[in-house]
């Protein structure tokens, strides 16, 4: 019996975890305590706690839907009751507008305390990511008492996917290494080297500018928020970003610092993909220029060792089905679905504009530069591309790039060991594009704004900053955001509403960040003049 090609095994596996989670979504993802549960006082640590976390003893309630959960903790420290009122998901202008004073009060009939309280705090969070920084002690109450069953399973598999993703990042190092050093020292010439450079931060630039300008018009034609149904002055959430602060120009300074790894050794074990790539270059580079004997160890080694780590990637791809259906599964068992009917459009001018850029621009660039057939190209990049959507993550993905792109496409190593590591780090049309639409979403959405061309422009080139400064990580994309927000003068606050939808935009745009990638593959081998077998 032949076995089924890896890219339809994907494409089932993805399939079958994305109705298996909305079965789990609709049939038990409502979870309601009907009457508080008591908790004695002690220590939990829950998997994923570095460390244990106390809580005195109290009782716990919580109504948990995959679009919002509420919570109500009440802790007896020995002295006094405290209460807590906890909503995590986006809000509503109706709901908030109700109860102007408390916002929280009048949203749920909250089980009345058995004993008067001392004091009633309220806690808003856009996700329960976001919950669980602000206060692990209460996220892990939720864990352990207040889950639905949908959430619960779909975390549990979420694990096992989280191991596959593991693995990824396990070869891709290594892959990255070998690689790289086995196409720099098999060109011979390091000034060859300087060329294919120039092409490709070429493309890069060239199909981000492209995107962005796709981005740009597609909200002003579908205009998405300007019905101000929803203000982000009420989404009441504002997000906690990392990046929070930091100048346009300060992250991309540390880029450049990121490239001058002053440990080369810790950019390995950081897994800080610039910094590798710098050193590896310089070291191949040197062996090249060295010469002699020299090179033909170094050669000799690379060689082995990505002969190798192309097996193990290889064997670890297997796995993709499994670690795709757990990932889809998750995605979907979890999430609000309403919460796509009241940003609808906004995600549909995403989505339009992601699928102009991947279906038409690329294609085209593909055809008539590179000289593939787009259809087949997509084809022979399906492992990957599907990867990407599951994962979220350019990094994760890279194993499954490189081996696609070399093994199923036919592009000559030379270029992809180059071309691709750099662009998981660097080139994310798909996140320039996202931004560009997205900070024009929290424009129109806010009271009197109304950014001039101008700024749009300013918001595009900051965009293209911003997403070559963003990790190929999930959710990269939206604290970048935070630095465009901050050129043109809108609130940051406002990216509470969207970060309930990001999860599923984000799987869109990294697809198309590796797509673009592996087209830039093709185009570069093309004018490059190396072989590349027409797939
Ligand atoms: N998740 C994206 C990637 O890995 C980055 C982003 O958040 O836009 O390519």
């Amino acid at each position: 019996m032949t076995r089924l090609a890896l890219h339809w095994q994907i494409l089932i596996a993805m399939i079958l975890g994305a109705a298996g989670g909305l079965a789990m979504n609709f049939s038990a993802g409502d979870q309601q305590l009907e009457a508080p549960v008591s908790f004695p006082s002690g220590e939990l640590q829950p998997y994923g706690y570095s460390s244990p976390v106390s809580v005195s003893k109290g009782t716990f309630w919580s109504h948990d839907r995959p679009e919002r959960v509420m919570m109500q903790i009440i802790v007896d420290d020995g002295n006094q009751l405290t209460e807590k009122r906890v909503f995590v998901g986006p809000m509503e202008r109706s709901e908030m507008e109700k109860t102007p004073g408390s916002q929280l009060s009048e949203m749920t009939n909250w089980p009345s305390p058995k004993q008067p309280v001392a004091q009633t705090i309220e806690i808003v969070k856009p996700t329960l990511g976001e919950f669980k920084k602000a206060d692990p002690a209460s996220y892990a109450l939720f864990l352990r008492y207040g889950r639905s069953p949908a959430r619960h399973i779909g975390d549990r598999l979420k694990l096992v996917g989280d191991l596959f993703l593991r693995m990824l990042k396990m070869v891709s190092v290594p892959l990255i290494i070998f690689s790289l050093t086995t196409g720099v020292v098999g060109l011979g010439h390091a000034d060859r080297l300087g060329k294919m450079f120039g092409r490709t931060v070429s493309y890069y630039l060239c199909t981000s500018l492209l995107a962005i300008v796709t981005g740009l018009l597609m909200v002003n034609i579908l205009q998405p928020g300007l019905d101000r149904s929803a203000s982000p002055e009420t989404s009441g959430a504002a997000v906690e970003v990392a990046e929070k602060g930091k100048s346009l120009s300060t992250v991309l300074f540390e880029q450049v610092e990121n490239m001058i790894p002053p440990n080369p050794a810790k950019a390995v074990t950081d897994g800080q993909f610039l910094g590798i790539i710098a050193f590896t270059l310089a070291f191949a580079i040197c062996a090249v220029l060295v010469g002699g004997k020299t090179v033909d160890t170094i050669r000799m080694f690379a060689e082995a060792g990505f002969a190798v780590m192309m097996k193990l990637t290889m064997a670890v791809i297997k796995l993709a089905p499994i670690g795709v259906l757990c990932l889809m599964f998750f995605a979907t068992a979890t999430q609000g679905l309403s919460i796509f009917g009241h940003l609808g459009l906004y995600m549909l001018t995403v989505a339009c504009a992601l699928l102009v850029h991947a279906a038409i621009t690329l294609p085209l660039i593909l055809r008539f530069v590179a000289r593939q057939n787009p259809w087949n190209y997509a084809k022979a990049m399906s492992p990957a591309l599907l990867t990407a959507f599951s994962s979220a993550s350019s990094n994760a993905t890279l194993p499954l790039t490189l081996t696609s792109v070399e093994r199923r496409a036919g592009v000559n190593n030379r270029v992809s060991s180059f071309v691709l590591p750099l662009g998981a780090t660097v080139n994310m049309d798909g996140t320039a594009l996202y931004e560009v639409v997205a900070v024009l979403f929290i424009a129109n959405l806010t009271p009197g704004v109304d950014l001039s061309i101008m700024q749009q422009i300013i918001v595009a080139m900051t965009a293209l900053l911003a997403s070559i400064g963003a990790a190929g990580i999930p959710h990269a994309g939206l604290v970048m955001m935070v630095i465009i927000l901050q050129a043109v003068g809108l609130p940051t606050e406002a990216q509470g509403l969207i970060i309930a939808v990001d999860r599923i935009l984000d799987m869109a745009r990294t697809c198309v960040n590796v797509w673009s990638d592996s087209c830039g593959c093709a185009v570069v081998a093309r004018l490059e003049g190396s072989s590349t077998a027409e797939t």
